[in-house]
Parts: structure tokens; sequence; C-alpha cells
């Protein structure tokens, strides 16, 4: 083939066109339009991402990615932290540099220089940044010897952490990429962006400690964290999210609202305080409801069992390093770090036949895992996880229709929080048991059992559980903070395992399936997202406090009691306020407790038989007949609505 040849580039849409070989995608992009140009920061050629100056050499599947697109999104920050690299080395010269990659909302890079980075010089790196993002320098990449870029890093670069990348990580790799932008080389596969022009807006967050490749008997490194946008209007919108989420931090709200407490002596267990038990036995209350009424037996299992039972279940196989053993001097126990063998114990303690599949055990399992101490935060990385779990067991051909039913709870309990929830297919992991004609069969049923439900989902490529494929339901909260709470997983190991059977409809002995589901995921995350999500503003059926009876002065005290007891009668969490304090201070109060509700009454009211409502946020809602509010507020909590204000 000579140079003048044309290749066929095909385009997502299907559409063919013809270019000179070796043509960039960066100028088969502007041949179709500036503004593409513009806006692509990387390329995908036949399902490869490649930087856009890269020539096309031969016919290929063209798609461009812009910073809409996650894989543009982390080719920019990913850039990003190399920039940040540059503005730091030209700052404080003589840095070094561990790795730098893109992560779920910006980036960071581990630096180490002997300077200690405070927060006010990431300002300068940031204008530093912004400088030679000004002065567009084009990112060149050089593939090179190995062994050559390891001579660079010691004598041209002086850097001894990408030294042990190259001797160590990219062993097996004959040649490397170096990427060039001005003066500043970087060890990196890329892509990257073509030019630093690219970055607009930037802000660096924070710089705190970590090791080098998180070894604690290593050199520690200071990382710094950042985000960057193309549009100011994004990072703007950014900044405020993340104020937003740290004034609704569930640890700080948990502690404000009185709903929980940690103490050092028991590491990751929340204590449940008054008001966050009203809210927990809430949601176990209508979990219950659901469960009772969809064909759920509820059961309950011991916390503490011989480790014979996890040797049969494969647990201290692939889980020993997260289970707390217990040796009672005799013999020796674990802490249950799931609900599902002693369930498949429950379902072979009598004769199955097929006329009694499917059977649902549901269970609100108390589990013990054993997270590092260090990896401990509030409410979404506990040791002691209350989960609400089930386990149906069915025949092959019941699985469709079991998850299906699965799927119509999870998405009624969802949409009772206004949350949307998006679907996930995990498949096959490296360290599974089982073969792979059985697991190919249970990602084969998951995927009918969505296509059945006309949910749209993406596969999340080997991420399924070590016994079986699963579907992760993932929310996005009020923040736009992606969640992934509930699961649905399907399991031919255990009831190999345990000898599980049911007699079939020709007297002969069968394997069930078995399917692990649970909808909140665990209690103690789903309600630390709870909090976040509605600012600890929680809908009428969930608020610890639904109403208080505010007198203005002592003449109404009997006036507001009558209230308060009429509201008892309608099982209304209510608080009698007669503290001698003035009303604006007791107003301020309930409001800075998140009350919904406030029933304020005074001589007028008292006279007139009537009472004036507060809301909340709010404020006044004028004059409301004591009766006719209490059914409102009565409909509000019983059809769980989400802040209807009468
Ligand atoms: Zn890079
Ligand atoms: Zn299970």
């Amino acid at each position: 083939m000579n140079s003048s040849e044309n290749i066929k580039i095909t385009f997502p849409d299907g559409s063919i066109k013809k270019y000179p070989k070796g043509t960039s995608s960066l100028d088969i992009a502007a041949s179709i339009s500036k503004g593409l140009a513009e806006d692509i920061l990387v390329a995908d050629v036949n399902g490869k991402l490649v930087d856009l100056t890269a020539p096309v050499e031969n016919d290929a599947k063209l798609k461009f990615y812009k910073f809409n697109d996650e894989e543009g999104r982390k080719v920019y920050w990913h850039t990003t932290s190399h920039i940040m690299a540059q503005a730091i080395e030209e700052l404080y010269p003589g840095a070094k540099f561990g790795v730098g990659p893109p992560i779920e909302n910006g980036f960071y890079y581990d630096v180490d220089s002997e300077h200690k980075f405070l927060e006010e010089d990431l300002k300068k790196i940031e204008d530093k940044m912004l400088e030679i993002a000004k002065r567009g320098l084009e990112t060149k990449r050089e593939e090179i010897k190995r062994t050559d870029a390891i001579e660079y890093f010691k004598t041209k670069r002086v850097d001894p952490y990408k030294v042990e990348i190259l001797e160590d990580i990219a062993k097996n790799e004959d040649v490397v990429s170096l990427y060039h932008q001005g003066g500043f080389t970087d060890l990196c596969r890329g892509p990257h962006m073509p030019t630093t022009a690219k970055l607009k807006n930037v802000k660096l967050l924070s710089v705190s400690g970590s090791y080098w490749r998180g070894d604690s008997d290593r050199q520690q490194l200071q990382r710094i964290y950042g985000i960057s946008f193309p549009k100011k209007k994004d990072l703007d919108e950014h900044l405020h999210l993340l104020e937003e989420a740290k004034r609704r931090d569930h640890r700080k709200l948990g502690k404000e609202l009185e709903l929980f407490m940690f103490h050092e002596y028991s590491p990751g267990a929340p204590f449940w305080l008054p008001n966050g038990m009203v809210i927990f036995k809430e949601l176990e209350k209508y979990w219950r409801d659901i469960h009772d009424n969809n064909g759920y037996d509820e059961i309950n299992t011991p916390i503490l069992v011989k480790d014979k039972l996890f040797e049969q279940s494969g647990h201290l196989d692939h889980y020993k390093e997260h289970m707390f053993r217990v040796d009672d001097g005799d013999e020796v126990y674990y802490l249950k770090p799931m609900n599902c063998p002693e369930a498949t114990l429950v379902y072979s303690s009598k004769m199955r036949s097929y006329k009694d599949l499917p059977v649902r055990l549901s269970e609100i399992g108390r589990l013990h895992r054993n997270e590092l101490r260090g990896a401990l935060g509030g409410l979404f990385r506990v040791r002691q996880i209350t989960m609400d779990d089930a386990h149906i067991f069915c025949t092959p051909e019941q699985i469709l229709q079991e998850i299906t039913g699965v799927m119509g709870l999870i998405k009624r309990f969802y949409a009772l929080f206004e949350l949307e929830p998006r679907y996930y297919l995990s498949t096959m992991p490296d360290d599974a048991m089982g073969t792979k004609e059985t697991w190919d069969d249970a990602e084969r049923s998951l995927a009918a059992a969505l296509k059945a439900n006309d949910l749209p989902y993406e596969v999340k490529e080997k991420d399924g559980a070590f016994y079986g494929p699963k579907i992760d339901i993932h929310i996005k909260d009020a923040l736009n903070r992606d969640w992934q709470i509930a699961t649905i997983q399907l399991d031919y190991n255990l009831p190999e395992r345990f000898d599980l059977t049911y007699e079939g409809s020709d007297g002969a002995k069968h394997r069930p399936v078995m399917v692990h589901r649970a909808i909140f995921g665990s209690f103690e995350r789903f309600f630390g997202m709870l909090i976040e999500h509605f600012a600890g503003n929680f809908p009428l059926w969930l608020a610890p406090v639904q109403v208080a009876v505010v007198s203005i002065t002592d003449n109404q005290n009997d006036y507001a009691k009558t209230i308060y007891e009429k509201l008892k009668l309608s099982k209304m969490r209510a608080e009698l306020d007669q503290r001698s304090e003035k009303v604006g201070y007791k107003i301020r109060d309930w409001e800075t407790k998140k009350v919904p509700y406030m029933i304020v009454v005074g001589d007028k009211e008292k006279q007139n038989n009537n009472i004036t409502v507060r809301a909340h946020k709010k404020g006044d809602l004028g004059v409301f007949e004591l009766d006719k509010f209490i059914s409102s507020l009565v409909e509000e909590r019983d059809s769980k609505k989400i802040n209807q204000n009468i």
C-alpha cells in the first residue's frame, strides 16, 4: 500500500467515508465540522482509545468522545493531571511524581517534593496550570524502548518512581510511551488531549498524604486532588455541589439531629439513637409490608455460626479475610458475613416439592464484616451491616418470573423516594466458583429478565460475585451522586454445595436455583444516603418528630395540650412545647430540628378554636381547622408522600 491510497472510515451512524491513509482523526473530524473538531478530546479507533493526532493507517470504525462522554472526561482530567505535574515542576523544581490518574470526579497526582504543599500553594499551582494551558502546548506522544525510558528517568529527568514503574509494572512491555508538552516529559500510556489549550477551568481541591503504591512501609507522597472543566459554569456547579455535600454530610447531620453515634469501643458499628431508630423502624416496617404482601416468608438466623458452615459454603476459601473469628475454647465460630448459607439450612430443613416452589425467605440479618479500620467512614463503610436480604429458591423455569417480581418491588421502592434506578449486569469474575456453562446460563437469564421488563442496562464485565452473576441497581441522589444500592444475584453454586433438592413432577430429585437479593442493600448505607439525599429534611412518614405544638404563652397551655392529645390519637409523632420561652425562640428551635410541621396557638386561635400552621423551611401556612389539618397530615403520612406541605 502506498501513502496515496485511501482508507475507509466507518462512523457510528454506519456512514462510510474515504480519507487518505495516515489522516489523523482530528483532521477527519475537521472535515465534518469545525465545531466537532473543537469539542472532541479523544478518538476510538477500532475499539481502542487513541490520541486525536495519531494517524489512522487502516480501514477503521471511528468514534469521537467529548467532555460529556465518560471516555472524553477521563482524558480531559488525565491530561489536566499532567499539566498539574508540569506546573509543580516549574514552581518547585526537582519534584518527583508517582501516579496521576483520572478518578470518578477529577484527578490526582502523587508528588514527592521537599516542599510541603499547603492550601495556599494550590491557588499558585492552579494559576501556573492556566498559564501552561494558555501556552497552547501540543502534547506529543513518543514511543521508545522500555530500557531507553528507564535510562531517561535515571539520567535526564531523574524520577525513581517512574523507574520503578518501568522496571516493575511495565516489565512485560518492550515499548512504552512518553508524552512531551513543551519542555515537560512524563511517562504515560495515554491518550491525552491534543493541546494544553483545552484546559479552561481548574480547581485544586485538597492535598493529603498517600503511600507510594499504597504500602505504608514505603515513601509517603503528597496527593493533590483537583478537577477541571471546559466550561466555567460546570466548574461552578460542581463546586456548589461539593459545598452542598459538606453541608449535607450524614455524619454532621446525624450528630445534629441525634440520629446515631459512634464510639471507639465499637469501631464501624453505629449506635442508633432514639431519633434514628424511629426512621430505622419505619423503613423496616415498610420493607416488611411489601415483602409480606408479595409472597415472602420472613426468617431470622443465628449470627454466631460454626466454621463448618462456611467451609461448606466456600466463604472460608473466598471471604475469610473479611470474617470475624470467635473461639469458644473448644470450637471455632465466625460471625456471619452473609445470610445465604443459613438460608439454605432453612430450605433443606424439610422436603420440598415442585409445588412448594418458589420458596422466598426474607431476612433482616445482622452481618459483620471485617473492613479495615482505616477504611471505616460514617454509615457508608461499617463493620456491622443490617442487610435486608431475601433468598428465593425456584426452578430454572421460574427464574424469569422471580427476577421480574423482584424488579417490580425495587421499582416501587425507589419511586417512593423519587429515586430513579439504573441497572447493571455484572458478569463472571476471574475468581469465580463453578463452570463457564452455568455462568453463561445465569447471565442469559438475568439479561432476559431485564429485557422482559424493558429495562435498559449496561454490562459490567467480570464484576459478578464469586458465586454467580448479578444485577446491580444504582441510583442518583439529589446531589447527582451515584450509589450502588440494590442487587439481585443468581446462584447455582450454593444449591450444589448444600445439596439442595426438590421433588419434581416426575418424582425425581432436582436442583433448585437460588436468587440472592437486597433492596436497601445495607440499612446503614441506605440510611446515610437518605440523610444526605434529603439533607435531613425527611418526608413526614420518616420524620422522628412529625409535628410540634407550640403555645405562645402559658394562657394557651390547655388548648395546646388538647391539640397534642388529638394528634397522639391519630398516632402522629407529636411534641408539646410549653417551655416558657419566647415563641420566636421555640419556632427557631423546632426549625433547626427540621420538624416538618409546627402548630402555633395563641389567644386568637384558642378563641376561634382553630390553629396556625407552619411548615419547615416554608414558614406560615395560615389558619386551619384542627380536624381537617390532622386528616391531611394522616393522608400525607400514610401515602408516604415527599414534602407535600398540606
Ligand atoms: Zn497521561
Ligand atoms: Zn445471599
